[in-house]
């Protein structure tokens, strides 16, 4: 059954609180998925030009662990006034987000190398900025990935009771703020995400609907390690040279941009007004169209012609091909977006796409008002 369509009526709580929780199935890959592959495969057996292991990659890497190191450095070994602090913190924040945008992005796809240890490494960065790779690949690279924007399956929609960014989650009557009231709450996500989700998740074993093995062996070790020295890191060593109440400060701050960094750049590939919000077949659990057209109709570029913002955010303003291809690094985006748009022509997909970072942020603001109303019109 194809449910594509956008005007079902608001989901009620009771009707939210047993999902579906089986396996969801794609329609088999049609000429649009194929035509796709071949286009992409072409480009790069036409220019001998690698997917992944790219020189540039190594320069971008170095260069903001550099910079992010350089930053923590003076925050916490400089003698700095408050507000110089608070300042270097939010930029701190910021840039701690292109780590996780560019490298640790690309090593859990395993799109920065084929050398499967050089992704290992590069994913681990997430753990050293406070949440867990292991949880992350569960969550986003295969429940996201896999079931873009369906609710109970791609957890990373799922903002908890205050935020409702799908029809398909309850709403409540606090809810009609939402747009309101949400970019605050955007800047504290960072700070659940690694002090409280990652532990819920790892001891329930549960992801929304499905279910994650719990870390064992190196996996549990990388986990609890990565908490003990990000804890070390963000306020054990700070914590030496200055009063605690500072460190808590300072640490708040970072965290709060951060969050607001990693929140709003994802939201804007998915809970805005072009993108689709499906729902499988109660039945048989068929989403209803191939894999690729399902990617397609749920996410949304923006900025595409800004090659700043493509560097920053680790080409996650070209949500559509990283969805597409997720296994090409992040610098080629900008090389096959055109192939891609020309493949959605010739086969009748819409291919989304903001235009600018204003008008997708515009487009989420809209989208959290109108997702905050009682009906969905
Ligand atoms: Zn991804």
């Amino acid at each position: 059954m194809r449910t594509y369509g956008k005007s079902r009526p608001t989901v009620s709580a009771s009707e939210s609180a047993a999902p579906d929780r089986r396996h969801l199935g794609f329609q088999r890959p049609d000429a649009f998925e194929r035509d796709l592959r071949e286009r992409v495969e072409a480009y790069f057996q036409t220019t001998g030009i690698s997917p992944r292991d790219q020189r540039s990659m190594i320069t971008k890497s170095v260069a903001l662990i550099a910079w992010v190191g350089i930053l923590y450095s003076v925050v916490v070994f400089a003698p700095l006034s408050g507000w110089s602090v608070a300042v270097l913190s939010a930029l701190l924040g910021t840039s701690i987000a292109g780590i996780g945008f560019n490298i640790q992005h690309d090593g859990g796809h395993n799109a920065y190398s084929d050398r499967i240890w050089v992704n290992r490494l590069s994913a681990a960065a997430l753990d050293l900025i406070g949440a867990s790779s292991y949880v992350w690949r569960w969550k986003h690279n295969l429940q996201h990935h896999t079931y873009v924007n369906i609710a109970h399956h791609d957890t990373d929609i799922d903002l908890g009771l205050f935020g409702r960014v799908s029809p398909d989650h309850p709403r409540h009557g606090f809810h009609r703020w939402q747009h309101v009231y949400i970019w605050p709450l955007y800047g504290i996500m960072a700070l659940k995400w690694h002090w409280y989700d990652d532990f819920h998740d790892v001891a329930t074993g549960r992801l929304g609907a499905r279910r994650m093995p719990r870390p064992r062996g190196w996996d549990l070790v990388q986990f609890v390690g990565g908490k003990l020295l990000f804890a070390f890191l963000a306020l054990g060593l700070p914590c030496l040279f200055h009063p605690w109440a500072k460190v808590l400060g300072a640490y708040l701050v970072v965290d709060f941009f951060l969050g607001l960094s990693l929140s709003v750049v994802f939201q804007l590939a998915h809970a805005v007004e072009p993108a689709d919000f499906p729902q499988p077949d109660p039945g048989s659990g068929e989403v209803g169209v191939p894999w690729a057209r399902h990617q397609v109709r749920t996410t949304v570029d923006f900025s595409r012609g800004n090659a700043l913002v493509t560097w920053f955010l680790g080409g996650l303003n070209h949500q559509v091909e990283h969805h597409l291809f997720p296994r090409v690094c992040h610098v080629h985006y900008p090389a096959i977006a055109p192939l891609v748009e020309a493949a959605c022509k010739e086969h009748g997909v819409p291919y989304l796409d903001h235009g600018s970072f204003g008008s997708g942020l515009a487009s989420h603001y809209r989208w959290l008002k109108r997702l905050g109303l009682p009906d969905r019109t």
